[in-house]
């Protein structure tokens, strides 16, 4: 016999929520993850050590496709890149589960429609408390139930800028955000509405992060064991190589296997190729496991994003700045009519993450100090989907390090969208000519900009010539072993993904449940105690 029923590798968005899915059936889980928790101490909400110093990115070392290093900024630690997101929790568009024409090609449809995962969309919004407004974007798909709390209020000059946004005949929403605020009585809500939340950890723990609000809840049940500091770096199978038998970890120094009838793997979307990469051999897996498709590793994406900043006539007092979201160029914009992509908020900048030089702030601001910049600054996230292509892909060096390959797609609607907004920024009451990237003037970008919402290295579909995973999750060329990270997504939209690795995990966990004889049918099951 097994020495558990189900092991899952890694406790982020996909594989927290998923252990969270199963903790009530009863059957023994064993949560694999390779970081440790996340300490809680004052430097959480401090910018110098988050920002500057990279307080939480690990010391991992990827290499760019030339064979240059560097350092990813990713997160290892219960809870995942959750830990320091920004939790805007949105869900996919209704088309994106369908083929979509863009200006660089298609986005290829989902094997499964928006339809079948709506239902999980909604259990993720419940299980990750999102606040949100239905009905305000038009491009929001249907939903079966309302937002579980009301949107966040804007503050008062977010509040103008959606003003003018409308006054403009554009609709801006108040953006899905997983914060656990209580504006009616904040006294005793959790969230206490500060300025460092998107990209620094939660001191308070009232961020919706997968350790909060899947990982500690799971641990309350007696079968579910988390190892922390133990890193999957193999995957054993049987002759046949139709099955997982052993995943082999390494934890202080030492390696170890454990058994299980199911293996998940959700280190998320590059080291999931990785460990699969770094795993099967022989004849039946020559290239990797669960790799007969030479698929894995392959359609890495992470959205072709810019963080811009621009500059308020007024002064921009705002604290929670991630409010606001614009969806109407999502489909096409201006005199195009091809995508451009998402805009929202980012974190509000402030001036201690500003680089001092003298010929920098001379250059970006020559009338302003920085300080000034900082007090004016509205910090904004565009987003466009970047499209899966085969030659964008992660693939193992001899070393056993993580090799990144990537060009960007669709840098046109990228332009194109910029160039929208700037068009605006005289009506929104912002200096005309002043959109720059953040980077120009922040000591080191919020770390989103880096592999923050990579995705898509082991997509699901109904063919195993051309996808690694069955549209369950499943692998195709391995009974027992299943993939609910953002691996999965055969494209990624142009928003932000956590919400759809989360929604997926719910609907995965519910085929496993029934796989392996579990009750856990009813949500009301899942969020007891
Ligand atoms: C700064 C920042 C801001 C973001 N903001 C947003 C946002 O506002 N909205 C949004 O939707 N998304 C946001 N994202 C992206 C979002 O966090 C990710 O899309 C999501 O967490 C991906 O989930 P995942 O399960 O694929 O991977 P992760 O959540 O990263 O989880 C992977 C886990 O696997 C562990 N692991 C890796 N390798 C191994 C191994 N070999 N053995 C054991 N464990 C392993 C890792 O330590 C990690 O805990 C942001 C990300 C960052 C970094
Ligand atoms: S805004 Fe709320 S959830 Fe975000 S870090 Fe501050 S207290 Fe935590």
């Amino acid at each position: 016999m097994s020495d558990y029923d189900v092991i899952v590798i890694g406790s982020g968005a996909g594989g927290g929520t998923l252990v969270r899915r199963l903790a009530p059936s009863g059957k023994r889980i064993l949560l694999l993850e390779r970081g440790d928790w996340l300490p809680r101490e004052p430097a959480n909400w401090d910018a110098g050590p988050v920002f500057v110093d990279n307080r939480y990115v690990s010391e991992d070392t990827w290499y760019d496709a030339d064979g240059k290093p560097f350092q990813p900024q990713i997160h290892y630690c219960v809870g995942g890149a959750t830990k320091l997101y920004g939790a805007a929790l949105y869900r996919l568009r209704a088309e994106d589960f369908g083929e979509l024409l863009h200006y660089d090609g298609v986005s290829p449809a989902w094997p499964i429609r928006y339809e079948d995962m709506e239902p999980y969309y909604t259990l993720a919004e419940q299980l990750y408390q999102v606040h949100g407004a239905r009905g305000e974007d038009p491009t929001e798909p249907r939903a079966s139930a309302p937002y579980p709390f009301p949107a966040v209020r804007h503050e008062p000059r977010i509040q103008q800028l959606s003003d003018d946004l409308e006054a403009a005949g554009l609709h801006p929403f108040h953006a899905p955000c997983g914060v656990m605020l209580d504006e009616a009585n904040m006294p005793f809500g959790r969230c206490v509405r500060c300025a460092t939340c998107d990209g620094f950890p939660c001191l308070v723990h009232a961020k919706s992060d997968a350790e909060v609000l899947a990982v500690r809840p799971a641990l309350e049940h007696p079968n579910v064991t988390l190892l922390t500091n133990a890193e999957a770096v193999r995957l054993e199978t049987s002759r046949a190589g139709n099955e997982v038998t052993g995943v082999v970890v390494e934890r202080d120094g030492r390696r170890e296997t454990f058994h299980g009838d199911i293996v998940v793997v959700s280190c998320g979307a590059a080291n999931s190729a990785r460990l699969l990469l770094a795993s099967g051999g022989g004849d039946a897996h020559p290239h990797g496991l669960a790799n007969g498709s030479g698929q894995v590793g392959r359609n890495y994406m992470f959205h072709n994003s810019q963080a811009v900043l621009a500059l308020s006539r007024e002064e921009n007092p705002t604290v929670f700045q991630k409010t606001l979201g614009l969806n109407d160029f999502y489909f096409s914009g201006g005199d195009v009519d091809y995508p451009l992509g998402n805009i929202q908020m980012v974190g509000k900048s402030q001036a201690q993450m500003y680089r001092g030089e003298k010929p920098i702030q001379t250059r970006l601001a020559p009338e302003r100090t920085l300080d000034e910049v900082a007090r004016h600054a509205v910090d904004f996230w565009l987003s466009t989907e970047d499209l899966p292509r085969a030659e964008n892909r992660v693939t193992l060096r001899a070393d056993g390090r993580i090799s990144l390959a990537y060009n960007a797609t669709n840098d046109r609607p990228k332009k194109r969208l910029y160039h929208e907004l700037k068009s605006m920024l005289g009506h929104l009451g912002m200096h005309p000519d002043h959109l720059l990237p953040r980077h120009a003037y922040l000591k080191n970008e919020i770390p989103v900009a880096g592999v923050a919402h990579q995705a898509g290295t082991c997509r699901f579909g109904t063919d195993p010539a051309t996808s690694v995973l069955d549209p369950d999750c499943r692998a195709h060329d391995v009974d027992n072993l299943y993939v609910v990270d953002t691996s999965f997504f055969p494209s990624i939209g142009a928003v932000n993904p956590a919400l759809t690795a989360m929604a997926n995990a719910l609907r995965v966990g519910e085929h496993i449940a029934g796989r392996i004889g579990a009750q856990v049918g009813q949500w009301e099951a899942a969020h007891a105690a």
